[in-house]
């Protein structure tokens, strides 16, 4: 398998939920609100022998009219048109802003040709929520559509993508073992967003069971050098994979 990020640039994040761009050559995190994150956003776009695959969607975010998700995949050679699997961890905005765009009726999947895989209980969940954490408007493009299909803990999708339900970091997170041969790629998405929180016991305020989300990391650091597993941080400015 052939991975990349798909990175959207940093940002800063706060009790606003708002993301605002950072630019780690310019701007002091000091000078932003007390408690503000330094994130990257990065999707990833995963080659296999039968698909594209495209694990969260970023924030969703144009720049000159064109989708950045959709200029990410075209500057590595890649069309939107191409991927044939979504895979979404959670739908917070800036893991689910890329699942469409458009407004109104002109509205459409930004994937014309995925499947969108995700828990239908989060997606319940991000309606009862809504924002700021959940852009319930944009999601309910996916209520009904033809191209979702809903997986839960335990599935496998095509037989090599395992679905584990994870719930640390919202309730109904799940999260991807993707194999192929001797290869193993993890993506926890928020459960999993950085090195630094794989390597150092690190309970979150913002996890909605942070023991949990701290455990699971735990856990699956042990197993990944177990079974060398390639694990995708969606967050993490300057490490976006680390092979255990
Ligand atoms: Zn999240």
């Amino acid at each position: 398998m052939i991975f990349h990020p798909l990175s959207e640039g940093s940002f800063t994040i706060d009790q606003t939920k708002e993301f605002v761009p950072f630019d780690t050559e310019r701007d002091q995190l000091q000078e932003r609100p007390t408690g503000s994150l330094l994130v990257e956003i990065q999707p990833f776009v995963v080659k296999t022998a039968t698909d594209l695959l495209l694990l969260d969607t970023g924030l969703g975010f144009s720049v000159d009219g064109e989708l950045q998700i959709h200029r990410n995949l075209r500057a590595l050679g890649y069309a939107p048109e191409e991927v044939t699997k979504v895979l979404l961890s959670h739908l917070h905005k800036d893991h689910a802003g890329g699942i469409a765009y458009g407004e109104g009726a002109d509205r459409k999947l930004s994937f014309p040709q995925a499947t969108y895989y995700l828990s239908a209980q989060e997606l319940q969940f991000a309606f009862e929520k809504g924002m700021p954490s959940y852009p319930a408007d944009e999601l309910q493009i996916l209520v009904d559509h033809t191209q979702v299909r809903f997986v839960s803990d335990g599935d496998r999708i095509d037989g090599s993508i395992q679905v584990m339900h994870s719930g640390g970091h919202c309730p109904h997170h799940q999260v991807f073992l993707i194999r192929e041969g001797e290869q193993v790629l993890f993506f926890g998405g928020d459960e999993a967003p950085q090195l630094q929180q794989m390597k150092h016991r690190f309970v979150a305020k913002y996890d909605h069971d942070g023991k949990k989300a701290q455990q699971l990391r735990q856990q699956w650091w042990e197993q990944g050098a177990k079974e060398h597993w390639t694990i995708l941080f969606y967050h993490d400015i300057r490490q976006p994979h680390w092979s255990c």
